[in-house]
């Protein structure tokens, strides 16, 4: 038998064969595989370039162009993000500069970079709400029906052409009737007013019955037929303010009270409820807002809901109290709150309401990724449209905005949704992740 002898690496306990030794200069070949990773990272970080594909640039469209491409992966590269992010960026553009970037969307679709070119067109619609009435057809002989919002603005032509669709494509029924709810004019409502009445023969393929589709577009139908809409506007971002612009600097937003502890207790797990947001009525996210107390307040316990719905009815001094028509989700007398990271007193201190709306529409399209927090609009799902039903008066509560709870605690996820029944005055606040 060889004798083995020892690697000569020093502190390395391996010995190795006196074969193996001469191959690799008398390292065993743990220590010879390591010494060779060092010596390429050396390399790395000796010849490594700063690349700054913005260098000089200042036009956001050729800027958003580079965002958009895919830089192949080279280690000797190091890229230099742009100071903003994209959808700061696409904030920026002027109306021509976004009929720029429609151009280029299509050109990308048309010589096969369809998910470049339908992101792209995806930030357009939730962003600045451009119209796209004149590509639809074109994108519906492409057969790209997702995300369904890109429909939004679909022509009254191509809205009686669906309508048609609609009886006949088994196949692509789903999103047909997806694309009618975002048109969701006077003409779809009474079709789905008539399709509620008379069930069409296709209904019994569905789910759910068609009327329930109009949800996912932020609407129902009333008893009488009219179209409600389940979200409050105009729609304001709540955002994070970065640390070191100082959480006292008041220059590029409004201080906000939100994410207050409460002294009063959860009757379900125990633990201090939450106050969301607490904003004055008189600001102008609430303009449309019919709410009898000075301020809005939406109360709820922050393990709890992400169970089920948590339901604050107000006293008669305006506060909000825990609504003896909660129903206690399924397990949620056996949560411990001890489980779960208690939320900082001054988690709330960073936010900041912006000073001017936004479009309605900028956060629903969740996996996108927008600044997802806000008083007001389309709430982004994460999973399926989930509108709680008011326990008092039986109607689908309104959303009144969100919180992206990713940006609230460092390990925190999901969306925590709230709502408000205008004449029972009534709050509720669900959760969704993925
Ligand atoms: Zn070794
Ligand atoms: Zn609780
Ligand atoms: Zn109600």
């Amino acid at each position: 038998m060889t004798e083995r002898i020892p690697c000569i690496r020093e502190g390395c306990p391996n010995t190795i064969l006196p074969a193996t030794a001469a191959k690799t200069g008398g390292y065993c070949m743990p220590c010879k595989q390591e010494m060779e990773r060092e010596a390429h990272q050396r390399y790395i970080e000796a010849h490594r370039r700063d690349v700054n594909l913005y260098e000089g640039m200042t036009d956001p469209v050729e800027i958003l162009k580079i965002m958009h491409t895919r830089q192949v992966h080279d280690p000797l590269i190091r890229y230099a993000a742009y100071e903003q992010s994209k959808e700061q960026v696409y904030l920026s553009l002027s109306t021509e500069q976004q009929g720029l970037m429609i151009d280029y969307a299509m050109q990308q679709i048309r010589t096969g970079d369809e998910d470049t070119g339908k992101d792209i067109l995806v930030y357009l619609v939730c962003y600045h709400d451009a119209s796209l009435s004149a590509l639809i057809p074109e994108l519906l002989e492409r057969e790209i029906y997702y995300p369904v919002i890109l429909y939004k603005s679909a022509s009254a032509k191509v809205r009686d052409q669906l309508l048609q669709q609609v009886n006949t494509d088994d196949e692509n029924r789903n999103i047909l009737l997806l694309m009618l709810a975002y048109i969701g004019d006077e003409i779809v409502v009474r079709q789905f007013q008539q399709w509620r009445q008379f069930p069409p023969h296709w209904a019994d393929q569905l789910h759910v019955a068609p009327e329930h589709y109009t949800t996912e577009a932020g609407w129902e139908l009333t008893n009488e037929g009219q179209r409600r809409d389940l979200f409050t506007t105009p729609c304001y971002s709540l955002y994070k303010v970065k640390e070191d612009d100082g959480a006292d600097n008041t220059s590029n937003g409004d201080p906000i009270s939100m994410l207050l502890p409460n002294a009063d207790n959860c009757k379900w797990c125990g633990s201090s409820l939450t106050t969301l947001i607490d904003l004055d009525v008189q600001h102008p996210a609430l303009q449309d807002v019919a709410w009898n107390s000075e301020r809005l307040q939406v109360r709820t316990c922050v393990i709890c809901s992400c169970y089920g719905v948590v339901y604050m009815e107000m006293d008669s001094a305006g506060k909000p109290c825990w609504s003896a028509l909660n129903v206690m989700p399924m397990g949620a007398d056996d949560l411990d709150p001890d489980d779960y990271v208690k939320l900082a007193p001054d988690a709330g201190r960073h936010f900041r309401i912006a000073t001017a709306p936004r479009q309605p529409f900028h956060a629903s399209e969740w996996a996108m990724e927008p600044s997802a927090s806000q008083i007001g609009g389309h709430p982004g799902w994460v999973q399926d449209a989930e509108y709680p039903i008011c326990p008092c008066c039986s109607m689908r509560m309104k959303a009144i905005g969100q919180l992206d709870w990713g940006e609230v605690e460092e390990y925190g996820e999901g969306i925590y949704y709230m709502f408000i029944c205008e004449p029972c005055q009534l709050t509720a606040v669900s959760y969704q992740q993925s």
